[in-house]
């Protein structure tokens, strides 16, 4: 167990109104509320942790530049950016979202507008300056189409934030800043368009809402996802990851909301959330119906640590999606 930064933020507040989960969950008018502060965590290599501003923020710098995984909630961009600029004076070059939620990418628009895409020669003679004027917004494509539809109570968002470069393939690879950089899609996880990121170098794993410290993790059916796939994803997350020989660290690993980890509390946390599927999938074969399962209470022995009674993302609520999940498979 690394002892980091706690977030400040919650992934739970995102999932609020009508249960609606586009890009810009919250529609309603008030402003959501701005994060206090944004704190630095030095990671290891070239990378950095940014903590306070929605999802945890990754930032990766080097003498080709600045690329973040991810961009936080749009009223944090200032401070995000404040950040960004205290830990390098290079330009933005790449964002990589890796879902469409917007603790994740709300800071998209502002903060590639501050940056520029790597275009010269022929790029920038075919399609004008204008080539160049945003950093790169890489994603999986249903991200894109996601945040470019309007959905049910929620409007699509300024094409501004749209990722402008995105893969329908399962792994994507850039090298930059002297590293190997692997953006692996997880199918069908916590959302329908996830990505995880891998830096070879540093040896740092980026998670997204795959992997969170601070409950268990949130399966948006409505935006295809499944908790068989959130599984898939944790698996892969530990089968990349190398522990240090017989102490903490090794590969580190930053979740979507939460602490800075290794790799033994990604195993913890990965077979609390096989047990549960597996109790859940028991009940299921024993003909259990929905309310029979939630009223079994099959997370009581997690609830101290990773059950919030409050907030969207209750025990019960956890529950029923996973029990969708599997009803869904079958
Ligand atoms: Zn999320």
């Amino acid at each position: 167990m690394i002892r980091g930064i706690a977030s400040a933020a919650c992934a739970l507040t995102l999932l609020t109104g009508a249960g609606t989960v586009a890009w810009s969950a919250a529609p309603a008018p008030a402003t959501p509320t701005p994060p206090a502060e944004v704190h630095i965590l030095p990671v290891q290599g070239n990378i950095a942790m940014l903590v306070g501003a929605g999802g945890n923020i990754t930032v990766q710098t080097g003498n080709d530049g600045v690329l973040l995984v991810d961009t936080g909630l749009a009223t944090a961009s200032d401070k995000v950016l404040a950040a960004v600029r205290s830990l390098s004076d290079k330009t933005i070059r790449y964002i990589i979202d890796t879902h469409v939620h917007a603790d994740h990418v709300g800071g998209n628009e502002a903060i590639s507008k501050s940056g520029k895409t790597v275009a010269g020669g022929n790029v920038v003679g075919d399609i004008g300056a204008s080539a160049s004027s945003q950093a790169t917004i890489y994603a999986y494509q249903t991200v894109l189409d996601r945040m470019s539809t309007a959905a049910a109570g929620s409007p699509a968002a300024p094409q501004g934030a749209w990722p402008t470069d995105t893969n329908t393939t399962l792994e994507r690879k850039i090298f930059f800043n002297n590293e190997g950089v692997e953006m692996i899609h997880v199918p069908a996880a916590h959302t329908d368009g996830d990505t995880i990121v891998f830096f070879r170098r540093s040896d740092v794993i980026s998670t997204g809402d795959i992997f969170v410290t601070n409950g268990y993790p949130i399966v948006d059916l409505d935006h295809g996802g499944n908790i068989q796939g959130v599984i898939a994803g944790l698996n892969r997350i530990v089968a990349m990851a190398i522990p240090a020989d017989e102490q903490e660290g090794g590969t580190l690993i930053i979740p979507g909301h939460g602490r800075l980890c290794d790799v033994a509390d990604v195993v913890y946390y990965q077979e609390m959330v096989i047990i549960i599927r597996d109790r859940i999938q028991a009940m299921i074969k024993k003909g259990m119906s929905l309310e029979q399962v939630v009223a079994a209470k099959p997370t009581r022995d997690y609830d101290p640590r990773y059950g919030s009674a409050t907030g969207f993302w209750t025990p019960d609520k956890f529950v029923a999606a996973v029990y969708k999940s599997l009803r869904a498979k079958s």
